[in-house]
């Protein structure tokens, strides 16, 4: 897994000859209709926004994360459709690598939790039997290339584990609600580090709006 944040919105905006960071572009164009459109000052608005959830303002800035992930963990975030995507094509290029995940113990109860307490020698079986199917499934596919069958036909043979990289953009509003809903326990383990790492990226852009929403 990788999360880096490659894309800021940039202000070109200027307020006494300096150029607005992009909160300050938030709360500039959240005073449109104010007299005191030109206040610097902007850590109470911001707060009284998210408090009466006056969420359009966040609309005025978007951040474009790179996310390195597999194809089991991709669908979930491909379904927030507020953001736009690019991910790589298995249609296109060769795939090249693979993820490697630990397992965790299903909860009986809840079908949306699993417990971190398996014995050393399930978890070893799971590492073999991982490398063991795609080492099968990536010679198969290795094959079924030099067979002359496509890229997209081929495909089919393997795992869910499989790398992709997805390129995400979106408004700091989804970013916010996104962070909200993957950090939250019912999201998959793996789900919920790629967004605790996006958590990170976004309290050091958007300190104040982090601050506010209790991250920082
Ligand atoms: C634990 C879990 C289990 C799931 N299980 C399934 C499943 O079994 N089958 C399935 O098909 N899908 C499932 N999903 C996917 C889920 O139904 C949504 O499709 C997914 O979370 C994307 O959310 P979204 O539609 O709100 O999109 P987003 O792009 O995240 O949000 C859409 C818009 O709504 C806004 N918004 C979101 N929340 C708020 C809020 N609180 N206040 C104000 N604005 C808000 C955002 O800012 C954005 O503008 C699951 C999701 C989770 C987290």
């Amino acid at each position: 897994m990788n999360v880096r944040l490659i894309a800021v919105t940039n202000p070109l905006v200027e307020i006494q000859n300096e150029k607005l960071n992009p909160e300050g572009l938030i709360a500039y164009c959240a005073r449109v209709s104010s007299p005191h459109q030109e206040n610097l000052d902007y850590e109470k608005l911001l707060a009284y926004c998210i408090k009466n959830r006056h969420w359009s303002i966040f609309e005025m800035v978007d951040m474009t994360i790179e996310i390195v992930t597999s194809r089991a963990i991709s669908p979930q975030i491909l379904r927030h459709r507020s953001f736009v995507f690019q991910e790589f094509s298995q249609r296109y290029t060769k795939v090249q690598s693979f993820e490697t995940y630990a397992p965790r113990r299903q909860d009986a109860k809840n079908r949306q939790h699993s417990i971190d307490d398996l014995d050393v020698s399930t978890v070893e079986w799971f590492a073999e039997a991982q490398e063991e199917i795609r080492a099968l499934s990536e010679k198969k596919y290795n094959d079924a290339l030099e067979k002359g069958i496509a890229r997209e036909c081929a495909r089919m043979l393997l795992p869910l584990n499989t790398q992709t990289k997805l390129y995400m953009k979106g408004s700091v509003r989804s970013w916010i609600h996104y962070i909200e809903v993957r950090t939250d326990p019912s999201t998959q383990k793996e789900h919920r580090d790629i967004a605790e790492a996006v958590r990170t990226i976004f309290i050091d852009r958007f300190p104040v709006t982090a601050s506010a929403l209790g991250w920082a």
